[in-house]
């Protein structure tokens, strides 16, 4: 089913419309992933370039991948946020980063890669106690 997916950065500099579905949906634990997020992994979702409009600045990133190939890593040039990566492997192809999309309803994540370097910390289990927002808690001095 065709649906476009839009999405925009947190200062709202970054939008984009992805005509969808995506190729793939995928949650990468990978070294470069994790810091580049700050977090445990970074979930995208991969389309054909031609399938996505972008507007706003972006700055890029560039690095070789363990497999020789280039990845660019673009953010939001105003607020940093990660908004998308191309790999040389895979050109013509764009990875959205999901955590940017509006709505997301339908996907799912269909791979992890790089399990093999997930922190212990990234997957949570039952018991840590969660609030629906933040909580109202201070540090005590
Ligand atoms: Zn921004
Ligand atoms: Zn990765």
């Amino acid at each position: 089913m065709n649906k476009n997916y839009t999405g925009k950065c947190l200062c709202g500099e970054v939008t984009y419309v992805a005509e969808g579905p995506p190729i793939v949906v995928a949650q990468c634990h990978c070294e470069e992933c994790r810091r580049s997020s700050g977090t445990g992994h970074t979930v995208g979702a991969m389309f054909i370039s031609e399938a996505v409009a972008l507007s706003g600045k972006v700055n890029e990133f560039r690095y070789m991948s363990s497999k020789g190939s280039e990845v660019t890593k673009a953010s939001c040039a105003s607020c940093g946020s990660p908004v998308f990566g191309t790999n040389t492997r895979t050109p013509d192809h764009l990875t959205l980063a999901l955590g940017t999309m509006d709505d997301a309803s339908g996907l799912d994540i269909e791979v992890v890669i790089f399990a093999r370097d997930k922190p212990h910390w990234d997957q949570l289990g039952e018991d840590v106690i969660s609030f629906a927002t933040q909580p109202d808690w201070k540090p005590e001095d």
